[in-house]
């Protein structure tokens, strides 16, 4: 007899909604191995925003995940605009350049809101209207952007420990310090468990059933190095440590198929200032995602990018990575007294450098060439509409204020530079998760390079490849999480249960 009926390895988002839903789908001894001490608990999903984007319809929707949101929000639930799953399949297919795996597309879209409500009723998983990342109050208004308008209560810290509650709840066993080394497999080929490294002996451990949850390569430098190239060994890692890759080696050893953007990542503008790697207690308040309303100039003095391509939910997964390239890896985002209230609060971890004139700003960044960065913003502040005539400002949605004339241009928010104090903070750019992964079927059954399901492995999460190319709808991981594991999770209780072949 087996040790376990599901193995599930990791212990983020989606391991936690796949060992759950095991359990829920009736599999009675299920283990969970997490490679991280207990304090180190939780992959990225400890750092995420807990933000999650789903195909609701209409803004009522939301009450069931938010029934108290009215108290702070008055007339939340009418003045959230409406998201349907054309929508979504919309948004997905523009930032992927329709590159997106449309099988898994469709699966993540249609069972969006299904799934969490799920994690919310099921899981225990509070929630809130995710005002800060989300909305914009212009006055006594708050816009809301589509899709994204709910978060875990607490962000990613509150969502992993609500896991663990449930998990602790539901007689799951844990095992931390533990990780996957191997997939075992019985002479016919199918997984029968795993060798785990407990830091003092190998272990074999066997299940019918082995969910892999355990993450990308991107705290791996090597790996990141082999598949995304130079410079992204140098990357700061905004999330956890531990996701090295470790599930996709063990997975592709055995003859699972490779399947996505192996060269893809989702890396967005965090400050300059912050670690190598991401610190527990702040999270992912390293981000700087409020560039759209500034002017960004790399250590030449040199704008490089289009700030206002779009809103920064359906462009910050790209400009990480666009930062990175830069000389140094480096960019400064300057700002005036006409948008700097509108930064998000997580610029508080940083003080900014601030000066009464451009001349004196640029004097004190770090910078190759000063007197170009100067020429720069004075050549900016000629090529967008002059004062007075930026009455169309608009923080809540592209508005075409453009310049024009400019290499790039600026296409939306292109107010002047004009009201001091000038304000600036450094970015650089942080990885959060590879795109590159394993090719799953409809049942989360990991397939091989035969193009069969290899029996008894599932697999979930960023393990998942195919979904995300290129760039990336913001609050789409934890829910694509949450959907393959609970999927994932049923398969593999009803491979273990005799239900189905696993
Ligand atoms: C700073 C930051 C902010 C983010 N914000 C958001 C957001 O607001 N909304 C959103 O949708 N997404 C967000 N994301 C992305 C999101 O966090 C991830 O897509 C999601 O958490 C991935 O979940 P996962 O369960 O696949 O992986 P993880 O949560 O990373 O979990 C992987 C687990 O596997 C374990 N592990 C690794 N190797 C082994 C091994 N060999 N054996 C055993 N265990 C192993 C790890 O320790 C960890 O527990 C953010 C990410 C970061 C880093």
């Amino acid at each position: 007899m087996s040790d376990f009926d599901v193995i599930v390895v990791g212990a983020g988002n989606a391991a936690l909604a796949a060992a759950n839903s095991a359990r829920e789908q009736g599999a009675e001894r299920v283990l969970v191995l997490e490679k991280a001490p207990e304090k180190d608990r939780g992959g990225n999903t400890h750092y995420s925003g807990g933000l999650l984007r789903i195909a609701y319809g209409d803004g009522e929707k939301l009450r069931p995940l938010v029934p108290d949101a009215e108290d702070a929000l008055p007339g939340f639930f009418a003045d959230v605009p409406t998201y349907t799953e054309d929508e979504m399949m919309a948004d997905l297919m523009r930032v992927t350049a329709g590159k997106t795996d449309q099988t898994l597309a469709k699966i993540l879209i249609s069972k969006s809101y299904e799934t969490i409500r799920w994690m919310h009723e099921y899981g225990g998983i509070p929630m809130e209207p995710a005002v800060s990342l989300s909305a914009i109050r212009v006055g006594n208004q708050v816009k809301w952007q589509k899709g994204a308008i709910v978060r875990a209560l607490h962000e990613g810290v509150g969502l992993s420990n609500s896991w663990f509650a449930k998990s602790q709840a539901n007689g799951i066993a844990i095992r931390y310090g533990v990780g996957a080394a191997e997939l075992l497999q019985d002479e016919d080929g199918a997984v029968v468990g795993v060798l785990a490294n407990t830091g003092e002996t190998l272990e074999e451990i066997t299940a019918p059933a082995v969910v892999l949850g355990c993450g990308g390569f991107e705290a791996n430098a090597q790996m990141r190095a082999q598949y995304l190239g130079a410079p992204w060994d140098h990357a700061k890692v905004r999330g956890s440590a531990y996701n090295q890759g470790d599930g996709l080696r063990m997975a592709l050893d055995i003859g699972a198929l490779p399947w996505g953007q192996w060269s893809g990542r989702h890396s967005t503008p965090i400050s300059n200032e912050w670690p190598d790697f991401a610190d527990r207690e702040r999270t992912d308040r390293s981000n700087r995602l409020s560039y759209p309303y500034s002017v960004m100039i790399n250590r030449e003095g040199r704008r490089f990018l289009d700030e206002g391509e779009d809103v920064g939910m359906y462009t910050y997964a790209k400009y990480g990575g666009r930062i990175l390239q830069e000389t140094g890896a480096l960019a400064w985002q300057i700002f005036d007294q006409q948008t700097v209230h509108l930064l998000e609060p997580r610029y508080n971890t940083s003080e900014p450098i601030t000066a009464n004139s451009l001349a004196e700003l640029v004097d004190q960044l770090e910078l190759d060439d000063h007197a170009q960065a100067l020429r720069t913003l004075e050549a900016y502040n000629a090529a967008v509409p002059a004062p007075g005539s930026n009455d169309g400002f608009d923080p809540t949605q592209k508005d075409g204020l453009r310049s024009s004339g400019l290499q790039p241009e600026k296409s939306n928010w292109a107010t002047r530079l004009d009201q001091p104090p000038f304000v600036a903070y450094s970015a650089t750019g942080g990885i959060t998760f590879t795109f590159g992964a394993l090719k799953i079927d409809e049942d989360a059954r990991v397939i091989g390079t035969d193009w069969r399901p290899i029996r008894g492995l599932f697999a979930c999460g960023e393990m998942v490849g195919g979904l995300f190319h290129i760039n990336y709808p913001g609050g789409t991981g934890l829910v694509s999480g949450a959907v393959f594991g609970k999927i994932a999770g049923a398969s593999a209780a009803r491979g273990a249960t005799g239900r189905a072949a696993g």
